[in-house]
């Protein structure tokens, strides 16, 4: 865990129970970046990210929160500008809402923990699910497969 998460009570990556928070208690232990995405549905520049062309193995969890929402075996380059993904971690981890935000019709993606915003599903995505999960990176915090990283370790004590 960062140092980020040290003021936040409800980040776990294993308690799945419901978050309920108010905006004020959200900005009180969310850092801004997050907190302006997360819970005011901003959106980050595109091409923004560093995690937009990054490709370790793992998992991406909700940085406000730190549920698990996707895999990075589903992660692909879509070239949009942000972070893409073509399948949530599992069914319920992830909710949907429709968003007729500037003038569009599109269906927003929200945490199904905390309910912080993610950002938007779009059906131009590749096989198997034909989805493109359009994700801000800023509400992402990614750890390494452990397996993954002990394999690393055990590489580098070799040489
Ligand atoms: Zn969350």
């Amino acid at each position: 865990m960062d140092t980020s998460k040290k003021n936040n009570p409800v980040y776990s990556h294993t308690d799945t129970s419901k978050v309920n928070l108010s905006n004020d208690e959200w900005k009180k232990i969310l850092p801004p970046e997050v907190y302006y995405i997360a819970r005011m549905k901003g959106t980050e520049r595109p091409w923004s990210s560093k995690l937009e062309h990054f490709y370790e193995t793992g998992t991406y969890y909700c940085a406000a929160c730190g549920h698990p929402l996707f895999k990075s075996d589903t992660k692909f380059d879509s070239g949009c500008g942000w972070p893409s993904f073509f399948e949530p971690i599992g069914k319920n981890n992830i909710t949907y809402a429709p968003d007729y935000s500037h003038g569009m019709v599109r269906t927003e993606v929200k945490c199904g923990r905390c309910d912080a915003h993610l950002g938007h599903v779009f059906e131009d995505g590749p096989p198997p699910t034909g989805l493109r999960y359009c994700i801000n990176g800023v509400v992402l915090d990614f750890k390494k497969n452990e397996n993954e990283t002990k394999k690393q370790d055990e590489k580098l004590k070799k040489n």
